[in-house]
């Protein structure tokens, strides 16, 4: 039962994939528009995302080890020193997550439902350790972020240019843990590193 949408700037068809999208970029023109009661609002053009290669395509299917999962969107931020993407994916059992990709360097995260307490942005510093879930976690970067492109379909409204605060965290096994410092309020994501060798297309 997909559900069809009409772009509202070229109105091309669009498919919605995953299950509550609130944006989605036409791949047609590039618009961006907000979903709101099962209809596409334009916000704008979203800048087209420029490819040097990439590693995954939306809606091809990768697997790394037994989990299969197809990228439905990504968001694209510039960190200063470059630029890293956020793909956003669904696995085969209909479950969303995040692979971040940053020059070759990729980890698998999901958003944090339980409520956490981090401390503020300013109260963090590189090389700090936190305690999440019990586990001893480095603070390995900490920095700001601008919005420069987005693709597909998305589960938050993403603004071109918006900027936000950040911090990376690695723990044991390559555990990875972000904290998003975000105007409407702070999210965290945690996952694991992984081996870019080990994902292939399925
Ligand atoms: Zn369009």
């Amino acid at each position: 039962m997909a559900v069809m949408l009409t772009c509202p700037s070229c109105g091309n068809q669009i498919t919605q994939i995953t299950r509550s999208p609130q944006v989605l970029v036409c791949p047609a023109c590039n618009t961006t528009s907000f979903l709101q009661n099962g209809r596409l609002e334009d916000v704008g053009k979203s800048a087209i995302l420029t490819d040097i290669p990439s590693i995954f395509q939306i809606n091809r299917t990768y697997r790394h080890k037994d989990w299969k999962f197809s990228p439905v969107g990504r968001v694209r931020y510039d960190y200063g020193d470059g630029w890293w993407d956020e793909w956003y994916v669904r696995g085969e059992n209909g479950k969303e997550s995040w692979v971040s990709v940053d020059e070759g360097e990729i980890a698998i995260e999901v958003l944090v439902q339980e409520g956490l307490n981090v401390p503020p942005f300013e109260k963090l510093s590189v090389g700090g350790v936190l305690m999440i879930n019990r586990q001893r976690m480095t603070i390995i970067e900490k920095n700001r972020c601008t919005m420069i492109g987005a693709q597909g379909e998305l589960p938050f409204k993403v603004i071109p240019n918006e900027t936000y605060d950040y911090v990376d965290l690695l723990g044991p096994k390559r555990s990875s843990f972000t904290i998003e410092y975000q105007a409407g309020g702070v999210e965290c994501y945690k996952g694991v590193w992984v081996d870019p060798f080990e994902i292939a297309e399925a």
